[in-house]
C-alpha cells in the first residue's frame, strides 16, 4: 500500500484516536497507524478533573458529540454504559509502615482524602482503556480517519518535505507520505527509535520502575479497614495510594470487577523490602508479605492479565517537535503515574496541537508555534518530575507528603476553576507555572523539599506551603479543622471567588452549570 496523507497519526491509545479524529474534523485526511489491535490491555486509566474538563471542550470545540460524555461518570453511564470504567470521587492516600497493620487516629494523620467532584454525577472516572481506546478508534474511523492497525513501522524519512514512513502491514509493504506526522505511540515510541532522538535524563527523580496489572477478587479499603466516621466520600471510589517510604501502590477500581493495580517504587525501597520486580509475580506476593493490611486488600485477589515490569518508569525525549512533526507529550515523556498527570498534560498537548492545525496549517508562523508546543511540554513534564521527585523524597514523613500534595490539589483545583469561568489568570500552563505568585513560590517550595530538609528547615517548608497555596486555594486545603479529608465544597469555591477574579454570582452560576449542586 502506497498513500498520502495530510496528516499521520502514529499509536491509536485514546490520545492518538482523538488527535486523529480532531485533525479529521478539521478537515485534513488521517492515517491512524497501530502496531497492536484493539481491544487491548493499556495502562493509564484513572482521569482528573483538569483532564475531564478538557475532554469535554475538545469534543465541544470539534464537534465530538460522541466522545463529550465519557467526560464525566453521569453521562458515561447513561450514554455507554457497557463501556466499562470506574467511579473516580477523588485522591485517597493511606501511609503505611513497615511490617505493621495500618492503623490511624482521629486526627487521621495517617490519611489524606481530597475529593475532586461534590456527587457521582459529575465524578471522574476509571477509564478502562481496552473498552474505551476500541470505542475510540471505531469513532475516529466513522469520522473518516483511515485506520490501519497490525502495522509494523520500521523506518521514516523526515528530511523531506513530506515525510515517508515505511513497514508493512498484514505483510504487505506499507509507505505513508504524509505531511505532518503526530506521534502517539507513548514514551520511547516510534519515532524516538525511527528518528533516535536522544533521551534526557530527569535531574530528581530516582529510577523508579514499576510493576502492574489487572485483577479480580480485590476487596474495598472499606472493608479491611473500616471508619466509624462517613468519609467526604466512598474511600474505594477513588484513586487510591498507598504510600510508604520510596514507593507507593495504586488500586483503581472498575465497574465490571476489575481492578487494575500496581506500585512504584526507588531502588532503595526496592532493596529495602527485597523487591526484584523482575520476578513479577514473586515480587508481588513479596510485596504484600510486607503490608499486612495490603495483603488483607488482596487476599481473594487473581491477575487476569501477566504482570508487566516496567524497568524504568520516567523518560523524557530530548526533542519534542522537529519541522514536520511532532510527539504528543505523552511520547515526549513520562515522569509517575503519582497524581494521574499523564492524562492532563496529553489533553493540553492536544489542545496545543490541535489550534496550531486550527489557525497555522500552511501558514506563516506554523514553526514558531510548533517551538512553542515542544518549549511548554518540556517545561510542563520537567515541573512535574521536580514535584513528583519532592513527594518521593517526603514519602517517610506523610505530614511532609501530604502537604506537597497541597501544592498540586490547589493548582489543579484553581486551574480547573478559573478555566470553567474563562478566566485567563495564569495562563495555561500545568501547575499554574505562570501565575505570578503561586509559580515562584511553587518553585521554591519543591526546591528545598527536594533536599530532604529536617528540624527548622522542614518547619519552615510546611509553613511556606501553607503561604505558597493561600491565593489559589478555593478548596478549604490545609485547613486543621479537616483533618486532612477535604470534600468539595460549593462554598469553599464561593469564598474563592475573588481569587478566581469573579463575583460570588459567576461562581453561583459556574456551579450550577456544571452541575455542582
Ligand atoms: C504504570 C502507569 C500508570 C499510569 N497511570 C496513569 C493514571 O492513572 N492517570 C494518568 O493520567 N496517566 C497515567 N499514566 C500515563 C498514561 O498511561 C499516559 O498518559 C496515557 O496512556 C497516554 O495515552 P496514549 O494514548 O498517548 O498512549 P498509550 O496508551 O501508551 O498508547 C500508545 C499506543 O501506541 C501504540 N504503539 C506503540 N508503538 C507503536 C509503533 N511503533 N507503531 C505503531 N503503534 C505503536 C501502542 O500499541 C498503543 O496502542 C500511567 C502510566 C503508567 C506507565
Amino acid at each position: 500500500m502506497r498513500s498520502a496523507f495530510d496528516i499521520a497519526v502514529i499509536g491509536s491509545g485514546f490520545a492518538g484516536s482523538l488527535v486523529a479524529a480532531i485533525a479529521r474534523q478539521l478537515g485534513h485526511s488521517v492515517v491512524l497507524l497501530e502496531k497492536g489491535k484493539h481491544p487491548r490491555f493499556a495502562i493509564g486509566e484513572s482521569s482528573t478533573p483538569l483532564a475531564n474538563l478538557l475532554l469535554e471542550q475538545l469534543s465541544d470545540r470539534y464537534g465530538l458529540s460522541r466522545i463529550r460524555p465519557f467526560a464525566k461518570w453521569g453521562t458515561w453511564q447513561e450514554t455507554y454504559p457497557s463501556i466499562s470504567c470506574g467511579l473516580k470521587r477523588g485522591f485517597t492516600f493511606y501511609h503505611h509502615e513497615g511490617g505493621s497493620v495500618f492503623k490511624d487516629d482521629a486526627a487521621h494523620r495517617k490519611q489524606l482524602l481530597v475529593a475532586a467532584s461534590p456527587n457521582d454525577r459529575v465524578a471522574d472516572t476509571h477509564w478502562y482503556r481496552p473498552d474505551l481506546d476500541a470505542f475510540l478508534v471505531e469513532e475516529a474511523r466513522r469520522l473518516g480517519v483511515v485506520y490501519l492497525d497490525e502495522a509494523e513501522l520500521w523506518g521514516v524519512d523526515a528530511d523531506q518535505k513530506r515525510p515517508i514512513i515505511q513497514g508493512r502491514h498484514r505483510n504487505q509493504p506499507l509507505e505513508i507520505h504524509a505531511s505532518f506526522l503526530i506521534d502517539a505511540s507513548g514514551p520511547r515510541g516510534f519515532l524516538h527509535h525511527a528518528l533516535e532522538l536522544p533521551e534526557v535524563p530527569f535531574k530528581n527523580i530516582s529510577s523508579t520502575q514499576g510493576l502492574y496489572t489487572h485483577f479480580t477478587g480485590v476487596k474495598g479499603w472499606s472493608e479491611v479497614a473500616p471508619s466509624t466516621e462517613v468519609p467526604p466520600y466512598p474511600v474505594d471510589d477513588a484513586a487510591v495510594h498507598h504510600v510508604f517510604a520510596g514507593g507507593w501502590i495504586w488500586v483503581l477500581r472498575f465497574n465490571n470487577g476489575v481492578t487494575s493495580a500496581g506500585i512504584a517504587a526507588t531502588p532503595e525501597a526496592r532493596n529495602s523490602l527485597g523487591l526484584d520486580f523482575a520476578s513479577k509475580q514473586h515480587a508481588w506476593d513479596r510485596l504484600l508479605e510486607k503490608m499486612p493490611s495490603i495483603k488483607d486488600q488482596f487476599s481473594a485477589a487473581q491477575p487476569t492479565h501477566p504482570f508487566v515490569h516496567a524497568k524504568q518508569l520516567s523518560f523524557l525525549s530530548g526533542y519534542v517537535t522537529g519541522q514536520n512533526w511532532a510527539l504528543l507529550p505523552s511520547a515526549a515523556g513520562f515522569v509517575d503515574p503519582l497524581l494521574s498527570t499523564g492524562m492532563p498534560l496529553t489533553l493540553l498537548g492536544i489542545e496545543r496541537l490541535a489550534k496550531i492545525m486550527e489557525s497555522k496549517w500552511g501558514r506563516e508562523g506554523f514553526a514558531d508555534e510548533l517551538f512553542n508546543y515542544s518549549m511548554q511540554t518540556t517545561i510542563e513534564l520537567v515541573t512535574v518530575e521536580r514535584l513528583v521527585a519532592a513527594l518521593y523524597a517526603s514519602m517517610g514523613d506523610f505530614d511532609l507528603f501530604s502537604a506537597l500534595t497541597l501544592l498540586y490539589f490547589a493548582a489543579a483545583s484553581f486551574a480547573e476553576a478559573a478555566r470553567r469561568l474563562g478566566r485567563d489568570i495564569a495562563g495555561e500552563t500545568f501547575l499554574l507555572g505562570e501565575h505570578p505568585v503561586f509559580g515562584p513560590r511553587f518553585r521554591y517550595c519543591v526546591d528545598v523539599a527536594l533536599k530532604k530538609p529536617t528540624g527548622a528547615a522542614r518547619e519552615d517548608l510546611l509553613q511556606r506551603i501553607t503561604q505558597t497555596i493561600e491565593p489559589v486555594n478555593i478548596a478549604g486545603l490545609g485547613l486543621k479543622d479537616r483533618n486532612r479529608w477535604y470534600p468539595a465544597l460549593a462554598s469553599d469555591l464561593l469564598k474563592g471567588a475573588a481569587k478566581l477574579q469573579s463575583s460570588r454570582e459567576d461562581v453561583e452560576m459556574m456551579l450550577k452549570r456544571c452541575g455542582f449542586k
